[in-house]
């Protein structure tokens, strides 16, 4: 077996190591000493990098599919845009889902991942009725939120620490058409956008993109999306042929071919925040909404692009995400956007959101409050900068997502996840050796630096 680069999404950071395919789960032989599993590496960072890897991409089984309750059984390489083909044209979505579809089933749930309705339906973990575990010892557990609920909460969110994870039972969401019924509002700056927010906290599905890159009065302006599932009545009226009613999306419309060299991307970006500055600037007051939008380009805007972060060049790039508790939320965020103008730093795709209450998890993300995603292309001087963001985001009571973060402190880490020793002592009982590790486990103390 040759090493090759294993990578996150945003390409930084790598390592040289072997990733093995093996054909189902139950083939799964463990490499000697520590490894990781992963899915389809849609970790911004290095929660997905480990020197040995064992990949879940073949586990694509499914075992099984209650018509009635919607609960579907199957291995946990799933990606959620398979789990889609299979259910949308019977009447089923995914009770919560991430702004991409190629995500597996297990990355899915090791990052308890959440989505437009997390104020309204929680995280993906409040869906799933079982995990199946393989444990480093090679022990089987069957895991729900009633059945060795520690364990359950542990994995929830659990960045693939606990054990690996085979298949699960996730319950689905009955829909009556595959199409959103969209509103759209602009607002002129921060406090306007966070009182919309507020104020359409009763649709099941918002948020909003932020213009960073305003200033002074207008800062913090920006667009809120939301949306609630379009009745079949709705699409009827509006002309839409039946055949289309449950319809699943299509493959990506464009692929980039190659990684642009870093000049290139450094100059895309740098007229790129310019442009998306000055489309804000022009968007219309008033929208023409509600308009119906199929499912796709409203939960996954960015999929129509295959592999586009090699849009980011060589260096590649972080996203940042932080959560701030509801009463620090303005302030905090106020604060995170003059930080990153004051040093010259501009985000591409900047989303704020409000989250609804968390579920507690040792390691799940999310807390009431709002959450922030900035996208920087990777430069020395970021670093320093994020490492400020980080104190805001701790000194507020808030905390940084696992499934972005590609560089936090062990000390960041600690203060914003006061689950941690909750954690620490199931990972012991799980897996004492600390064979499952990622790099982003080492560097965060989860683990020793030294695996076995
Ligand atoms: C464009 C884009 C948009 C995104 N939007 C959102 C969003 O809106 N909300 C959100 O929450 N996240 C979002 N994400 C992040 C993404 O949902 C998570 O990183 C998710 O975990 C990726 O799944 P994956 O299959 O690629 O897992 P990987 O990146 O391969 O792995 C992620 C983690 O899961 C663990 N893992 C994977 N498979 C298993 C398994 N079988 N058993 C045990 N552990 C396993 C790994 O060890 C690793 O720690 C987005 C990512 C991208 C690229």
């Amino acid at each position: 077996m040759r090493n090759k680069p294993i990578a996150p999404w945003g390409r930084f950071p790598t390592c040289e190591g072997v990733e093995t395919f093996p054909e189902t789960p139950r083939a799964a032989a463990f490499p000697a000493g520590r490894f990781l599993v992963r899915g389809l590496a849609r970790s911004y960072g290095d929660a997905c990098v480990q020197r040995r890897v064992l990949s879940s991409r073949k586990w694509k089984r499914l075992l099984a599919f209650d018509q009635k309750k919607g609960l579907l059984t199957c291995e946990a390489g799933l990606s959620l845009a398979e789990i889609l083909e299979y259910a949308v044209p019977q009447g089923w979505f995914l009770p919560v889902t991430p702004g991409t579809k190629w995500v597996s089933l297990g990355g899915a749930i090791a990052s308890d991942v959440h989505g437009k309705n997390h104020h309204a339906a929680g995280s993906f973990s409040r869906h799933v009725a079982e995990i199946e575990l393989l444990l480093p010892s090679g022990e089987v557990l069957r895991t729900s939120p009633k059945r060795r609920p520690e364990v359950f909460a542990a994995t929830c969110g659990g960045m693939g620490l606990t054990g690996v994870i085979r298949s699960a039972t996730l319950k689905l969401e009955k829909i009556e058409t595959a199409y959103l019924s969209q509103s759209v509002y602009r607002a002129e700056n921060l406090a306007e956008l966070m009182a919309l927010i507020e104020a359409r906290g009763g649709e099941p599905f918002t948020v909003a993109w932020l213009d960073v890159n305003a200033s002074g009065k207008s800062m913090g302006r920006g667009h809120l999306i939301t949306g609630h599932w379009a009745s079949a009545r709705e699409l009827e009226k509006a002309g839409i042929p039946r055949e289309k009613w449950l319809s699943v999306h299509r493959p990506p419309k464009f692929k980039l071919p190659w990684t642009l060299p870093n000049f290139v991307a450094s100059l895309a970006n740098a007229v790129g925040w310019k442009w998306a500055s000055w489309v804000y600037h022009r968007l219309p007051r008033k929208y023409a909404s509600p308009s119906l939008v199929h499912y796709d380009p409203f939960f996954y805007p960015l999929d129509f692009i295959d592999d586009w972060n090699r849009a980011y060049g060589e260096n590649g790039f972080l996203q940042w995400q932080c959560v701030l508790p509801r009463e620090k939320s303005a302030e905090g965020v106020r604060l995170i956007l003059e930080t990153c103008q004051k040093a010259g730093l501009h985000s591409f795709v900047t989303v704020l959101k409000l989250f609804g209450k968390g579920n507690g998890y040792p390691l799940s993300f999310p807390m009431e409050g709002y959450i922030l995603c900035l996208d920087f292309n990777r430069t020395e001087r970021l670093f320093p900068v994020l490492d400020r963001l980080d104190e805001i985001v701790v000194a507020r009571g808030g905390r940084i997502y696992l499934a972005k973060d590609a560089r936090m402190s062990a000390r960041t880490f600690a203060k914003g996840y006061p689950g941690l020793p909750a954690f620490r002592k199931i990972k012991k009982a799980l897996d004492p050796e600390g064979r499952l590790a990622s790099l982003q486990a080492e560097r965060l103390g989860l683990v020793t630096r030294r695996g076995p």
